[in-house]
This record gives C-alpha cells, sequence and structure tokens, in this order.
C-alpha cells in the first residue's frame, strides 16, 4: 500500500501561524521534507523517530534540484510512509506545489494540499497593512519579484502591473527591488505612491521598512534588508503609521542560544521570542529513563524530587503494591518537597501539591527549607529521587540530621548529537543561556576546541551552573537571582538593557 504525501503549507515563520491540520500532520509524519524558511519551532512537533530531510538551499548554495526532491517524496509513498512536505506559507503560492501535485498524480500516489497562511499577506498584516481596504485597494496581486526585468525575456507584463487597480505584493523580489519600482514607475505607477517592505515578517525581528515607489529601493538598500522580504505596493501601504501594532520586545534583534533538552526546551524559547529574540534551539542534552525496580513510597516519610523530569521518572516506576502502579494516592503519607517551582509544576500536574518549595533553587536552599520539616523529628526515612550524576548535598544534609536515606538515580542525561550548521550559530548568538551544569558540559564538548565566540554574552541560572562555568575557564556575565526560567528571562532583559 502507498503511503500518501501532503502538502503542506507551514506559513510564514512566526510563532502560532501554523493551520490546526498542519500541527496534526507534522505530529504524525514518518518522513518530512523541509525548505529553507521554516520556523524554528515549526520540527518541534515531529516524531522523534521520524524521518526529517531538508531540502532547501543551504546558505548560499545549491538546492535540492527539484526532480529530486519529487523523486524522494515519491519514493518514501511507494514504501508505504506518511509523508509531509513542507513549504512556507501556502503551498501554492510561488512554493512549487503545483509542480509537485502534478508529479504525485502522475506517479499515481495519493495527496492532500494543505493551504498556509501566506507571506504576502501575513508579513502585510504583522505591518499594519490590509491589502484590500474598502475606498482604498479592492483587488491584490501576488507577483514573483524572481525575475530581472531588465532582460528581455521577463514574463512579467509591466504597463498591466503598473495599471492594476489595486495593491501589488511582490515576493522574493529584493534582489531587484530597483528594477521592479524603476519598471513600475516608467509603465505609469506613480512615484508618489506608498510602498513598504516587509522583512522577516511575522518572525520576533521582523522589520519595516516604508517610503514611496520612488525612495523604496534606496530605502530599503540603506537599511540593509535581505531576503526573505516582500514589498508592498499601493496605497494600503501608507497605513502602516496609523496600523502598526506589533510591540518591539525588549530582545528584538538579539539571537539567543537555548541549551535545554528539547522536552524542557520550549517553554523557555517560546518565551525569549515573545520577547522578540530570535532564539537558536541548541538542546545539547536529552535525558533517558534509567531501568530499575518498581518503587514503594510508603516507607518515606519525605519524598525530595530535585527536576521536573525526576517528576515523570518517578510516576513511571510508582507502584505501592496497594493503588495501581503511577497513581498519586501512593504518595499521600509523604511529605513531599520539590528544589524549585518548575518541579512544584510537574507535581501538580499529577495533583500533589508540594510541601516544601525553597526561597533559593539549589540543593543547599532546600536543606535549609527543610530544616523546620526536619526539627520536629518524625522524618526517619528519607527518597532523593534525581539524576544520576546529581550533587550529593542534599543526601548528605539529610543524613547529617539522623535521616535514613534512599537515593534512586531515575535518569541520566547523554549528548544530543547537533549539527555544524546548528553549533556554528550557537556561538555565535548574542548570548547563550545554560540553565544546569550539564548543558554546560555537554555544550563545551559538541563546542570542542572553538568554544564560544568571545562576543557572545554568558548566562547562568544560578551558583552551581556558575560554577561548572568557571571550572571551563568561563566567567558568565551574569547569574540569575532567582534559580529558574523566570529569573534567567529576568537576568537576560536587564542585560540586554545594558548592551548598545
Ligand atoms: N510559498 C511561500 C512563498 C515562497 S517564495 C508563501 O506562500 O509565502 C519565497 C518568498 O516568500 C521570499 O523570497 C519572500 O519574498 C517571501 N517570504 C517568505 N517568508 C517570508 C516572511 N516571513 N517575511 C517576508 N517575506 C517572506
Amino acid at each position: 500500500m502507498n503511503g500518501r504525501v501532503y502538502l503542506v503549507g507551514a506559513g510564514p515563520g512566526g510563532p502560532g501561524l501554523l493551520t490546526a491540520r498542519a500541527v496534526e500532520l507534522i505530529a504524525k509524519a514518518d518522513t518530512i521534507l523541509y525548505d529553507r524558511l521554516i520556523g524554528e519551532q515549526t520540527l518541534e512537533g515531529a516524531r522523534v523517530d521520524a524521518e526529517l530531510l531538508f531540502v532547501g538551499k543551504q546558505g548560499g548554495g545549491e538546492a535540492v534540484p527539484q526532480e529530486q526532491t519529487q523523486a524522494l517524496m515519491i519514493e518514501r509513498a511507494r514504501a508505504g510512509r506518511e509523508v509531509v512536505r513542507l513549504k512556507g506559507g501556502d503551498p501554492f503560492v510561488f512554493g512549487r506545489g503545483g509542480e509537485e501535485a502534478l508529479a504525485l498524480r502522475e506517479a499515481g500516489i495519493d495527496f492532500e494540499v494543505v493551504p498556509g497562511v501566506t507571506a504576502g499577506v501575513a508579513a502585510s498584516a504583522y505591518a499594519g497593512i490590509p491589502v484590500t481596504h474598502r475606498g482604498m485597494s479592492t483587488a491584490v496581486a501576488l507577483v514573483t519579484g524572481h525575475e530581472d526585468p531588465s532582460k528581455g525575456e521577463s514574463e512579467l507584463d509591466w504597463r498591466a502591473l503598473a495599471a492594476f487597480p489595486g495593491t501589488l505584493v511582490f515576493y522574493m523580489g529584493m534582489r531587484h527591488l530597483d528594477r521592479i519600482a524603476s519598471s513600475l514607475i516608467a509603465a505609469g505607477r506613480p512615484a508618489e505612491q506608498p510602498a513598504a517592505v516587509v522583512e522577516r515578517g511575522t518572525f520576533p525581528d521582523q522589520r519595516t521598512v516604508a517610503g514611496t515607489l520612488g525612495t523604496i529601493a534606496e530605502r530599503a538598500r540603506a537599511e540593509s534588508v535581505k531576503a526573505p522580504a516582500i514589498t508592498v505596493v499601493g496605497e494600503v501601504a501608507g497605513l502602516v503609521d496609523e496600523l502598526q501594532w506589533r510591540v518591539v520586545g525588549p530582545l528584538a534583534g538579539r539571537t539567543v542560544t537555548v541549551t535545554r533538552a528539547r522536552e524542557r526546551a520550549s517553554e523557555l524559547a517560546r518565551r525569549l521570542a515573545e520577547l522578540g529574540a530570535t532564539v537558536v534551539q541548541t538542546p545539547v542534552i536529552r535525558t533517558r529513563a534509567l531501568p530499575g525496580p518498581p518503587i514503594d513510597p510508603s516507607p518515606y516519610e519525605l519524598i525530595c524530587l530535585t527536576s521536573p523530569n525526576g517528576v515523570d521518572c518517578l510516576f513511571e516506576r510508582l507502584d505501592d503494591g496497594i493503588h495501581p502502579p503511577g497513581d498519586s494516592r501512593s504518595l499521600a503519607k509523604a511529605r513531599i518537597a520539590a528544589i524549585g517551582p518548575g518541579t512544584a509544576r510537574a507535581l501538580a500536574e499529577h495533583g500533589i501539591e508540594v510541601d516544601i518549595v525553597p526561597e533559593r533553587f539549589v540543593a543547599e536552599g532546600l536543606v535549609e527549607a527543610l530544616e523546620q520539616t526536619l526539627a520536629d523529628g518524625k522524618v526517619g526515612r528519607a527518597l532523593v529521587a534525581r539524576a544520576s550524576e546529581a550533587r550529593d548535598v542534599l543526601p548528605d544534609a539529610l543524613r547529617k540530621r539522623g535521616v535514613e536515606v534512599d537515593v534512586v538515580a531515575l535518569y541520566e542525561t547523554v549528548a544530543e548529537p547537533l549539527s555544524d550548521g546548528v553549533l556554528a550559530r550557537a556561538r555565535e548568538a548574542d548570548y547563550i543561556t545554560f540553565t544546569s551544569s550539564s548543558t554546560v558540559r555537554f555544550f563545551l564538548e559538541a563546542a570542542g576546541e572553538k568554544g564560544l565566540s568571545g562576543a557572545t554574552r554568558v548566562i547562568s541560572i544560578g551558583p552551581v551552573t556558575s560554577e561548572t562555568l568557571r571550572e571551563h575557564g568561563i566567567e558568565p556575565h551574569v547569574e540569575a537571582e532567582r534559580h529558574d526560567i523566570d529569573g534567567l528571562i529576568q537576568a537576560l532583559v536587564t542585560d540586554a538593557a545594558t548592551q548598545a
């Protein structure tokens, strides 16, 4: 049985602009073929075992030839795989989706087309430009700017475009903007008509440059606007000043590397992006549950958890022989301590309200916070459930107070392979964030001798992570005051305000 091919529009790249159908298909796909202009977060929802094939242009290099992409798609479908062919924007708007659909039809492969939010409309909207507007523009044309208008063979009819009674939106036109504008003017479009260029529309670092048809090419050059960008020509482009609605976040124009494990990175990445940062996801680590016997929590008066991942792994193994395995009720007798709010939240997802969370989210803080609990002498036996490579501060402190402690290593941290391209971008970012000692160790191991670029500012979540950085000869520029994600973001934003 042949698999099916889905020609899916991924939207213009900004967070949240995928359709629900696209999200659903990305999550199910066996194979995903994707291009360059796909938003960072788009592939996050793919299955871990999905085959991800990049078929776009790398940097200024050659793209995978169209025939090869089509052959690959057909071959995977014939092998019975569910294939998602993911394209920026809409697959049928300058996306060669039509050609691919024809090739599939010819090969006898079933396909489905999932429209996407096209860049010309989305980037305009995010810049405050309605492409149609009562009394101003009753039509909109999506035009390729790919062709060099000075060459004779241009398929574009400049007179017709100049006379078009509405808005013109040019895709792929940055290299020829000069000649596009002058050709339109020469063909009779007024030079004083408003025009705007929107670069990386809907991305956190979107930029708009506005002017008139006569000035737009010059302005775009002065601002060194680069692809991807669209150019809007028409009265509606004059609405940018009035309708501009996007708030420029405090991290706009900054690139920030996030080194956390993929499972944990998305919240931090999303929040940084919301503040305007361009996030380089560099998941240098992955956690792997360690096998082991079921854990019966009934003998413990105190259970300490030191990470959200530890919570998930604990519930996987929980079995008191009375309640069903993994049932929260088996924890009812013990007091529960969490190292910080992230861990507390993970427990809350299992219906457990923690009894103890320290003010400082490090093991030492937890020891302090436990003083009172330990003082009444009711804790005879405690369970510390954690990662295999954790420090012994907490179990040592508990033992010193006469508590019998069982330490269970629930999971280990292993390296996640990263491409050279990702590592290079990570090293060159304005900021790099470290949320644990293991992210430091594994990042530096992956980065090898090159280490960090001198210009990158290093943000550490807390003293333990900072110490690990120093052991590797790196002095963090900033250490978060609050040792959690909120604190880390706060520290970054405060620092960015002081950096030109
Ligand atoms: N199928 C896509 C277009 C692909 S052609 C769609 O429907 O959007 C590629 C061109 O799209 C780029 O050269 C640029 O002009 C435009 N483009 C794509 N993403 C963009 C973005 N986020 N902001 C501005 N223009 C974008």
